[in-house]
């Protein structure tokens, strides 16, 4: 393995203000000395006790942007911002001192080139990488904001050697997805060849070294060959009175590298990897050249290009054609004018040095806004203005966000933080109940801007609402929450039709669990051309069944009501006792009727208080329940009660368990209950605001002990943060598990709180 070659590209050594300047001389571009200098000076004080990576003072990454910038020809706009870009995020400097000092034109060029340094790609997928492309294209509002990016990538991709192996891959490859590919889209091959080239050697060295060693070696060989066949094509051309600019070189190295792996090639057999350029004065002597050069060497086939008359989506013109020379050795030639030349290695910051206007294939809407640009050029004739005009939206339909795990998604413009909710998940939707965009809580219809970073919060009793259908634009949220408001809407009609049969019939003295499993029942259902009770439901809530009609024909038409569905009064108080034998026994008075209270869920151990109530025997509560002390209660009414000795009975007991939300709590859970013999009866989890997890469940104990320790082994799991015993009935009061060991059971009573 041959040593790590140098860098691809490396920065100019001490590079001044003053050489900032002289590239702007010597692309004759108009800019106010003694403006830019102030920006320099002001730069440099702000900066002055910070230090790059490399050990230098902070100030040479600016100036350095700035200098990239000039010698691209952009405009002394653009070497401010450069030379202003890392003020913002690095030093305590804001923009309205900006504005105050330099005005708002720059201000806001910072602060979009700022904000796009804010924005942090996660690596996903294709998709991903080009909906963040275009992101930071619509998000720049200005296209300067772009140019000075790329040019301070272009620098920190320069030195990126002063960095951490870990930073080097993270910026290299952002740079491949990113950043190379916007400046291939904005037709700068210049910038594009070095961002991916010097990517490419801090990515792939290895591949690199291997690469680079092998051309190194093939040129060494083919330097005689190469002068031979420069000379041939000079002669040719000359021949033919074509007068041209002929030069050689290494095609780019990823893009060797690239095509090699498209290929499936070997690095071994490589010998495609040299371009001749050949610059005409004039459009025909193109076509002129290119009759020339197929008349000397034999043409690879299907290697013909004519880009001049089918320009790419960035407008590149050429012609490219691919021959063997008589050693046999293949090479490239393009062939174009020095406008299109220009074109093709800067892009647009070319467009608007030459007035002659180019064609472009209006067909590919990708690059329409180009196209804007070139339509707008030919009325303009002062390039100041027409960079200033670079302030175009560039995707008006679309805005692009951020999720919390830094997802980009695209939306239509006027989408709100409902929408995203819908996007990222249905039930997150359906239980949405706010929003935070950039940290601050925000009302669910304000629509959402590019780069926002959208959190959506949820509530456990949240559902959707119709005036939701109001709040969002996207069709998928729309019709997401049409379905759960039709849902809904049976539901609820199927309890109130429910309801409303059920009082009816019991009014009757009819049993309506009784009915439903009569004939008649089955009757009603066919004679309404139903399968379902829940659909008889249904219609009644909605009222398109009258009830008198469902209980006319439910008790047959002479009026008589079937005696086998007759039943007593209902006595639901009654249902609730205890049947003798029960788990709790009155002193003294064991035929009594007791009933565990629904508010506290007593087990075994528990110590109790029983009440007698009026009409509906004794009550029994754990002692320390908080409705008993909260309530008045007669002292005359209480009485002792006991636990019955029952060695089989088990009871059902609430709890409440908060667990950070992590993935498997459930399984576990599970599976320390199923360890401790205990069994689930009902379980239910809900997600708090906090982004916690409580799981209630209601579990089968034994007695005291069997609880506490049941309580300890699901305290012990991994992610659980507290278990307490709640409260059932619906009371809201929670008691820490496991506190009190337990004494005899001797009782004091109080009113009944149900
Ligand atoms: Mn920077």
């Amino acid at each position: 393995m041959s040593k790590m070659p140098k860098p691809p590209l490396r920065p100019r050594k001490n590079v001044t203000f003053e050489d900032v300047l002289a590239r702007l001389e010597a692309h004759e571009r108009p800019y106010d000395r003694a403006f830019l200098s102030s920006v320099y000076e002001f730069t440099e004080v702000m900066h002055r006790n910070q230090r790059r990576r490399s050990g230098q003072p902070y100030i040479i990454h600016p100036t350095y942007v700035a200098y990239i910038l000039a010698d691209l020809k952009f405009d002394q706009m653009c070497v401010a911002t450069g030379l202003l870009h890392d003020v913002l995020e690095d030093t305590l400097t804001t923009k309205p001192v900006l504005e105050s000092k330099f005005g708002t034109e720059v201000a806001e060029l910072v602060d979009g080139v700022t904000k796009i340094g804010r924005q942090e790609y996660v690596r996903r997928d294709e998709a991903q990488a080009e909906t963040f492309r275009k992101m930071i294209l619509a998000s720049a509002r200005d296209l300067r904001v772009i140019l000075v990016k790329l040019a301070d990538r272009l620098h920190n991709m320069m030195t990126l050697e002063h960095m951490s192996p870990e930073a080097r891959r993270r910026i290299a490859s952002e740079t491949l997805e990113i950043y190379s590919p916007i400046s291939l889209r904005l037709g700068m091959s210049k910038v594009q060849g070095d961002l991916e080239d010097l990517a490419f050697y801090f990515l792939y060295p290895r591949q690199f070294a291997e690469l680079e060693a092998k051309i190194r070696q093939k040129m060494k060989f083919a330097k005689n060959s190469l002068q031979r066949l420069n000379a041939e094509l000079v002669q040719s051309l000359e021949q033919a009175g074509i007068e041209a600019d002929i030069s050689y070189r290494v095609k780019r190295y990823y893009s060797i590298y690239r095509k090699l792996r498209r290929q499936g090639v070997d690095i071994s057999q490589l010998y495609d990897y040299l371009a001749f350029r050949v610059i005409t004065g004039n459009l025909t002597d193109t076509y002129a050249a290119f009759g020339v050069v197929h008349q000397n060497w034999r043409p690879i086939p299907g290697r013909f290009k004519d880009y001049i008359a089918m320009p790419k989506p960035n407008l590149y013109q050429s012609l490219h054609t691919t021959v063997i020379s008589d050693k046999g050795q293949p090479f490239e030639v393009q062939i174009r004018t020095r406008e299109m030349d220009l074109v093709a290695e800067e892009g647009i910051a070319a467009h608007w040095q030459y007035k002659e206007q180019r064609a472009s294939d209006p067909s590919d809407p990708n690059i329409l806004w180009l196209r804007q640009l070139l339509d707008w050029q030919t009325e303009v004739k002062d390039p100041r203005e027409f960079l200033s005009a670079l302030k175009i939206d560039l995707y008006p339909d679309e805005v692009y966000v951020f999720s919390p795990k830094g997802d980009v998604y695209a939306f239509p413009r006027g989408a709100t933080p409902l929408d995203f909710a819908y996007r990222i998940h249905t039930e997150l939707g359906h239980r949405c109940s706010g929003a935070r965009v950039n940290g601050k809580l925000v009302p669910l219809k304000k629509p959402l801007c590019n780069g926002d970073l959208v959190d959506i919060l949820t509530g456990p009793g949240r559902k959707p609402s119709r005036d939701w259908l109001n709040l969002v634009v996207t069709s998928r949220a729309r019709s997401k929450i049409r379905h759960w408001l039709n849902v809904e809407q049976k539901r609820e009609s199927e309890a109130i039709g429910k309801r409303i049969l059920e009082r009816e019939l019991k009014k009757l003295r009819l049993s309506p669990r009784k009915m439903v499993d009569s004939p008649r029942f089955r009757e009603l259902l066919e004679s309404e051309g139903l399968g379902q009770a829940e659909e008889l439901y249904q219609r009644i809530g909605y009222g398109k069944i009258p009830v008198k009609r469902a209980i006319e024909r439910l008790i047959g038409e002479d009026g008589t009501i079937s005696t086998s569905l007759e039943v007593g009064p209902i006595r639901r108080a009654v249902d609730r006792l205890l049947p003798f034998g029960g788990p709790v026994t009155v002193k003294g008075e064991s035929d009594l009727m007791a009933s565990l209270a629904k508010c506290c869920d007593p087990v075994p151990g528990d110590l109790l208080v029983g009440y007698v109530t009026r009409g509906r025997g004794i009550s029994v509560h754990a002692e320390d329940c908080t409705n008993l002390k909260n309530l008045n209660f007669d002292p005359e009414r209480l009485i002792e009660v006991e636990w019955a000795r029952r060695a089989d009975a088990v009871y059902p007991v609430s709890l409440a368990i908060e667990t950070e939300d992590s993935a498997g709590m459930l399984a576990r859970l599970t599976e320390v209950i199923a360890k401790e013999s205990s069994n689930i009866r009902h379980f239910e989890a809900e997600a708090t605001e906090t982004g916690r997890g409580v799981i209630g469940v209601v579990v089968e104990v034994r007695n005291r002990k069997h609880l506490d320790r049941l309580c300890r082994g699901i305290d012990a799991l991994p992610g659980v943060l507290q278990v307490s015993r709640r409260a059932g009935g619906g009371a809201k009061q929670r008691r820490k598990a496991g506190r009190t060991e337990l004494g005899h059971q001797r009782g004091r009573l109080d009113e009944d709180p149900s």
